[in-house]
């Protein structure tokens, strides 16, 4: 049991610091926080979540984001033991466990806290810019929430589009003065006790993936983008449409290790990517039962309660399993595309029709801006400098039951004295 005593010694210590706000990040400063620990969250975007919030929904119960990171930003909201800073990064770590400085950055913001997420500003703001949020399939106004379940619940302000102070019709309708064009980049030092890396992780680059033209053909998305294109706040608001002309795909094509286990582009398995288009195909034919899905895989990675995901996918008769790699792609003048694959257990080479394709891309580590040990693949070595604890999807690919467990046991050892 923790007694008031060892919560006072806990408070004279410096503050955790946690680099990213993803599952992991957030996990990690809510359990420390509620044993009496000072957190500071840094996260680079406007918002928190990380990959999860812009999931559709994910395995293996497909609950949606909002189940899980939810409660959390209520926890994180109520806890006066977690600061945190958005649009922040770090540029320098100097110091040693128990007395590290860190030098931050926090971009211009020109929305202040004050706003409401009212929206009466989205009505008078004249320009637009690509959605990131959905991986820029549509577009959004250039003063923006960036997604329905954003915390903080604030507005931003995409200073590449945004006219500021020549146009200022945000400002001058915002009942709350909220929005000032005269902010600034804004860096600062904080002392901390301990570091958390919890920065996850990136989709890998497909167009450098040529024969399967992700660049050239634009019926091939990535796994990333087909999340987005499947969720109820995404560019066809849960009607799954297709870019070149918003029909909605009946046949859809998955090409697994897109990049993936392959020498000239990413050696390692990213863990998650057979789930994830396991998880797809079953919610395609939840949306569109008549839907035709081939799903072309060299091995089906799923271990644990993905199994009985593996086993629905088995016994859907709209679903095939191809075991083969995928050597190419075409187009048709139409937009539709097919797939050349052999598919190796019959011997037989062929081509397919799909009017999509989805490539699953695996992932790739993101990292703070200052050095780190990393393994050859870019993943932060677990044998950094005492204090300094990377987890989850910066250290390994893994989905988020195990980021979230990795994240407690890194709390654990961070609260250590
Ligand atoms: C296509 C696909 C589908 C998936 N579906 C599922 C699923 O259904 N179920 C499942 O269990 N897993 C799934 N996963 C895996 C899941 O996404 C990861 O387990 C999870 O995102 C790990 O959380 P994380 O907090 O480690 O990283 P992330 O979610 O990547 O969060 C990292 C956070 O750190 C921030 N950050 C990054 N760099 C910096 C920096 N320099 N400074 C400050 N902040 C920074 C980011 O903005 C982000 O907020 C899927 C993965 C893929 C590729």
């Amino acid at each position: 049991m923790i007694s008031d005593n060892t919560i006072f010694r806990m408070e004279k210590r410096k503050p955790i610091v946690i680099i990213g706000a993803g599952m992991a990040g957030i996990t990690a400063a809510v359990e420390i926080a509620e044993v009496g620990h000072e957190v500071i969250l840094i996260e680079k975007e406007a918002y928190f979540g990380g990959n999860v919030i812009k999931m559709n929904n994910y395995f293996p119960k497909l609950c949606p984001p909002a189940c899980g990171l939810e409660i959390n930003f209520r926890r994180i909201k109520n806890n006066h033991r977690i600061k945190y800073y958005t649009n922040t990064t770090i540029t320098n770590v100097a110091g040693e466990k128990g007395n590290f400085c860190l030098s931050l950055k926090t971009s211009a913001q020109f929305v202040k806290d004050n706003c409401t997420a009212c929206g009466k500003c989205l009505d008078v703001c004249p320009v637009e810019r690509p959605d990131d949020f959905n991986q820029n399939l549509n577009k959004t106004k250039a003063i923006y929430l960036p997604h329905d379940m954003a915390f903080p619940a604030k507005f931003s302000i995409d200073e590449n589009y945004c006219r500021k102070e020549e146009c200022n019709a945000c400002a001058e309708v915002c009942d709350y003065n909220a929005i000032d064009f005269s902010l600034k980049e804004n860096q600062f030092t904080i002392d901390a006790d301990s570091i958390i890396i919890a920065t996850g992780w990136r989709n890998y680059d497909a167009s450098l993936i040529e024969n399967l033209h992700y660049d050239d053909f634009q019926n091939v998305v990535t796994n990333v983008e087909f999340e987005r294109m499947l969720a109820p706040g995404g560019p066809g608001k849960g009607k799954v449409e297709r870019i070149s002309d918003n029909k909605t795909p009946k046949e859809i094509a998955f090409v697994q290790c897109a990049g993936s286990r392959d020498e000239k582009h990413l050696s390692y398995c990213s863990a998650v990517c057979c789930s994830a288009s396991l998880k797809h195909a079953l919610n395609m034919q939840t949306l569109y039962p008549d839907s035709k899905i081939k799903i072309f895989y060299v091995d089906l990675r799923v271990s644990g309660r993905n199994e009985d995901f593996l086993n629905k996918v088995k016994n859907n008769k709209n679903i095939e399993l191809i075991k083969g790699k995928v050597a190419a792609i075409f187009e048709e003048e139409n937009g539709d595309l097919l797939v050349e694959a052999e598919d190796i257990l019959l011997g037989k080479k062929s081509k397919y029709k799909a009017d999509l394709v989805v490539l699953a891309t695996g992932i790739v580590p993101a990292s703070p801006q200052f050095t780190l040990n990393k393994n050859e693949s870019g993943f932060i070595l677990d044998t950094q400098i005492e204090g300094i604890h990377p987890i989850a999807c910066s250290k390994k690919p893994m989905d988020v039951s195990a980021s979230v467990k990795d994240a407690t046991a890194a709390a654990l050892k961070a609260i250590q004295i």
